[in-house]
């Protein structure tokens, strides 16, 4: 068995710092305790845990951190950001991770993610909110399975717990917000 001695081992800095530079929030600061991932509402979906994806930023371990799921199931609640006594805003860095993961086309294990998440956008761009059936009825059928859910679907419409027909709120409002930000990031 080879014996890794602590001198090889060498950290790779890159991606935390261009976490920083992109955001401004630095994941050194992080000291694990965990109150992070304690209350965040979508722990029981992700692979890893925020507190898990705050140490692969430090390590360098850009694989861990962008092929699991935990950044696509990040809702941006903002839970993590209150909750961290080290003051880091922890969704920001994930939606960092999230534009850093689209620009190097790093795909993630499971591909429909990255496209619900464009689909969620482009809804809330030019709708200004949520249309669900219009959400799952495009993903179920840009990954292949366009009647997948369907029945489950109708009988939500018939009940009254999802809406037939879209419903638009400022939806002009929403994309300069949009190009603005689009115009800041440049
Ligand atoms: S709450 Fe902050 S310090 Fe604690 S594990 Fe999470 S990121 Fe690290
Ligand atoms: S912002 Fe994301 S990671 Fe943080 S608590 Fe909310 S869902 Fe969890």
């Amino acid at each position: 068995m080879k014996v890794v001695k602590q001198q090889d081992i060498k950290l790779d800095s890159s991606f935390a710092e261009e976490i920083a530079k992109r955001s401004g929030e630095n994941v050194f600061l992080c000291y694990q305790c965990k109150k992070c991932a304690s209350g965040c509402p979508s722990r029981m979906f992700m692979d890893s845990t925020p507190t898990q994806l705050m140490r692969y930023a430090q390590l360098g371990m850009v694989d861990e951190a962008m092929k699991k799921n935990t950044i696509w199931y990040c809702v941006s609640c903002q839970t993590c950001s209150t909750r961290c006594p080290a003051d880091i805003d922890i969704a920001h860095v994930i939606d960092t991770m999230r534009i850093i993961g689209q620009e190097k086309k790093l795909k993630a294990d499971d591909n429909k993610l990255p496209l619900f998440n464009r689909l969620w956008m482009t809804m809330i761009r030019f709708m200004g909110r949520a249309y669900e059936p219009g959400l799952v009825g495009s993903l179920n059928f840009l990954s292949g399975k366009p009647t997948k859910d369907m029945a489950l679907g109708m009988k939500m419409i018939k009940k009254g717990k999802l809406k037939l027909f879209p419903s638009f709120k400022k939806p002009f409002a929403m994309m300069k917000m949009f190009s603005r930000a689009k115009k800041l990031r440049k």
